[in-house]
Parts: C-alpha cells; structure tokens; sequence
C-alpha cells in the first residue's frame, strides 16, 4: 500500500495525523499517533508473556521512601535533641532497629515511615511513578511507537 502522505511504498502504519486516519509509511508515522501496525512487524515469538509494544505499559503511582531517609531522620532527630533511644520507646520500636535505619542498613516500612514522619516533621515518603517502561536519551520528547520500534532494531543489530 502507498503511503498517504508521501506516496512510497509501505504505507502500511494506520496512524491518526492532525485528526485524519491515513495508512502511512515508517518514515512518515514517526511524530504521529500510531492506531495500528502491520502484523507482520511484530517479533513473532519474542516475548513469551505476551503484550509487547501495543499493549501499553501500566503506570501507576506509589509511596517509597527516599533515599537518604538515613539521614533525613538522623539530622531531624538531632535536631530536636532526641536520643534514639526515646525516639525507638515513642514509636514502639526497637532502638536496634531504628539505629539501622538511620544508617540505612534498614529500609523503614511506610507505616513505620509515616510515623517517623510525624513524629520527626520530616518527609520520609514520597510518589513516584513506577513503569515497566523507561527511554533513555530521547524521553520527555514524546517518543512514539515508531520511534521505539527503531531503537528496538538498532539494539539487535
Ligand atoms: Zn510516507
């Protein structure tokens, strides 16, 4: 099939361009929203889990600790002049285990967090967005299919 916008052969990507559907070529359905692509383009027994680049990523935000919460709550500890100690009877926690914390040997639970947050005044927790997906170099410039499906062949070449 002819691509619809510069004619050549392999216009076989249905893609939405500036809100027409139209069957264009590789070159073309870069930059725009791609609603289809050719079968046949798919690796066809690559990924054993199934999906692939067509069934899009889920995306969801969650809670982690960040990552200097050793010292986060060391500094804010310090700060209101608290030993470990009263801080660990406070909290109904070991102060072995907040020491390990502290020196980030531990890794706080979020309910463990959140009370540190409280009691300290501090931020131990914050959002991120966890993706099975990440692009490296060009990401934040709205990649497209195309363009991920060509970094894909660079990679096995
Ligand atoms: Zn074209």
């Amino acid at each position: 099939m002819e691509c619809e916008i510069c004619g050549r052969e392999g216009g076989d990507i249905l893609a939405m361009v500036e809100g027409a559907k139209l069957y264009v070529c590789h070159g073309c359905s870069s930059g725009a929203k791609i609603i289809s692509m050719p079968r046949q383009a798919a690796p066809a027994r690559q990924n054993q889990a199934g999906g692939g680049f067509l069934s899009s990523p889920a995306s969801k935000t969650e809670l982690e600790v960040v990552d200097d919460f050793g010292s986060t709550i060391r500094r804010a500890r310090e700060r209101y002049g608290l030993s470990l100690a009263v801080v660990a009877e406070r909290l109904n926690e070991k102060e072995s285990f907040l020491d390990r914390i502290e020196k980030e040997t531990a890794r706080p639970s979020e309910g463990l967090a959140r009370k540190l947050e409280h009691e300290l005044g501090i931020k131990l927790l914050e959002q991120v967005e966890s993706s099975s997906f990440e692009f490296g170099g060009k990401s934040g410039k709205g990649m497209t299919l195309g363009d991920v499906l060509e970094i894909e062949k660079k990679k096995k070449r």
